[in-house]
């Protein structure tokens, strides 16, 4: 293992100057990511930051009925808190599908935004890796991609986001405020994450910022929601598809509806056109189905991977069933 500064901040402020300070810097909270990939030479800071002394540890309820998350919430707090079980079970859902329970209680909501992919060749410091050494190749394209990306890929990466938070995140439609040299600015969780395209090493719109807080809007109502996630085993382990619903219904028609999906693509994955196509349809398993169809018409398949469209296609029916009978639940 390399060797590298540490430093401690106890301000928001300071972090941000720290981070300025170093070239090669990293911020720590949980480490759940950092550390591993420290370790395995992955990632090589000179300077590693800890913010966890930080006042970021709060969910509030803003006087605008809204939610905001600090970034240093733990992922096991932040599915058990009573408001977000109350106004966003989605995001519940999704984090308890993630990870194991001693994860997600050292697992930070702002390092779970940040989270890097689980790629093996990224992870292999001998595998050609564009995310890892810009220029270097992508052995994902022509190796084992089973795991890999339908949606969003490109000639230089097809990694798959990891998160099953941001999912929820991204249907929910979070807005992330980020504290820089410049101060704070709001950003669109849907604008954070980007496509690999030609520069796959720059995974986030981040110019030496923090994440300070994640704040949600008031729920769908009446609400539904549902979370479901296809794997290889029932816990502990990435999803192969993952689908995150959120509808509200007037009589059975559907008033909106929020889809995200996971474990398909390179970001977490808005699904737009399909949550159009949603609104004002009877909710029911044909309009589930078409609205699947849309979500994953733009996919395609590499050598190992073509079951993801079908069992991505069951994902998004199974999480809109599921959020719609919730949803007339909760009207009954
Ligand atoms: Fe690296 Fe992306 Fe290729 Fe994986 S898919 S080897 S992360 S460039």
């Amino acid at each position: 293992m390399r060797t590298f500064a540490f430093a401690r901040a106890n301000s928001v402020a300071r972090a941000v100057e720290h981070r300025q300070a170093e070239l090669v810097s990293a911020f720590v909270a949980g480490g759940t990511t950092l550390l591993d990939l420290v370790k395995l030479d992955v990632m090589r800071p000179s300077r590693v930051i800890d913010i966890t002394p930080l006042p970021l540890t709060t969910v509030e309820r803003l006087p605008d009925d809204r939610l905001r998350i600090g970034a240093l919430v733990t992922n096991t707090d932040l599915a058990y808190h009573p408001d977000v079980l109350a106004d966003h079970p989605l995001l519940s859902q999704a984090i308890l599908a993630g990870a194991s329970t001693q994860v997600r209680n050292m697992a930070t909501t702002g390092g779970n935004l940040m989270q890097r992919t689980r790629c093996p060749y990224f992870r292999d410091a001998a595998a050609a890796c564009n995310k890892r050494e810009p220029g270097s190749g992508c052995d994902a394209l022509d190796g084992v991609n089973r795991m890999h990306a339908v949606l969003g890929a490109s000639s230089e990466c097809v990694a798959v986001h990891p998160s099953d938070m941001c999912v929820a995140l991204a249907a929910i439609g979070a807005t992330l405020t980020l504290h820089g040299p410049n101060g704070e600015r709001e950003i669109d969780v849907a604008d954070f994450h980007r496509l690999p395209g030609t520069t796959p090493h720059l995974e986030h719109d981040l110019d030496d910022e923090l994440i300070v807080a994640v704040t949600l809007a008031p729920p769908l109502m009446p609400l539904g929601t549902a979370y479901v996630k296809l794997r290889d085993r029932a816990s502990f382990e990435f999803a192969l598809a993952s689908a995150g619903a959120m509808l509200s219904l007037d009589e059975d028609l559907i008033g909106e509806a929020r889809l995200a999906l996971g474990g398909v693509a390179t970001k977490p994955w808005r699904c737009r056109e399909a949550e159009a196509l949603l609104a004002g349809k009877r909710a029911d398993t044909a309009a589930f189905e078409a609205a699947a169809d849309l979500a994953l018409a733009d996919a395609r398949p590499l050598t190992h991977n073509a079951f993801k469209i079908p069992l991505a296609r069951q994902a998004i029916v199974r999480a809109l069933r599921d959020a719609a009978r919730r949803a007339r639940e909760d009207d009954a």
